[in-house]
């Protein structure tokens, strides 16, 4: 059934969500605590109607463009990231379904048995149903970064509901 609540000022969101956010004190690695305070976070504006897409990071675990400045192949280094970002969306899916919340994981390069491949309208039909899409992989290609997957995906998923709601 499609979702929506008029009375919301945002009906779908896509929230980016850097790596780094997802690690302990020092960014590093996947603190548990902080995923499911960040889960819970997720949860209150989903709880209002809102539909939620979002961008997972992964900086708390590798860089491409780090790993390249030591001498690492950038491409390869870099699908190395997008794939840090795949156990940064997992985590994310865990503990939102922890707390009960409906939720898909679609990524960029695809891994069948991990996730479902990013398609656009499916995701689509994934928010109208009221599920959480958590988008692995950023854009799928390396020199990029995810807070252009971030961009690109908002375009893809939001622009109907970009313009204004009348007053
Ligand atoms: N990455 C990439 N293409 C993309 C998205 C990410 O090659 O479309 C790689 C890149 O190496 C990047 C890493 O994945 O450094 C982790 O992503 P990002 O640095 O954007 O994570 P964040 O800073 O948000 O934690």
């Amino acid at each position: 059934m499609s979702q929506m609540t008029p009375s919301l000022r945002y009906q779908r969101i896509l929230l980016k969500l850097s790596g780094e956010a997802l690690g302990s004190r020092q960014g590093y690695g996947i603190d548990g605590e902080t995923v499911r305070r960040i889960a819970a976070e997720v949860k209150r504006v989903h709880d209002l109607g809102v539909q939620v897409a979002m961008v997972v990071g992964g900086g708390n675990i590798w860089r491409g463009a780090d790993a390249a400045a030591t001498g690492m192949d950038r491409a390869t280094a870099d699908y190395m990231g997008m794939l840090a970002t795949v156990m940064n969306s997992l985590a994310m899916q865990d503990a939102m379904e922890k707390l009960g919340m409906v939720t898909r994981v679609q990524t960029a390069i695809e891994m069948p048995p991990v996730a479902e491949p990013f398609i656009r309208r499916r995701a689509v039909r994934h928010l109208e149903k009221g599920r959480v899409v958590i988008l692995a992989a950023g854009s799928g290609n390396p020199f990029f970064t995810t807070d252009t997957a971030a961009a690109l995906r908002a375009v893809e998923l939001m622009l109907k509901f970009c313009s204004k709601r009348p007053k």
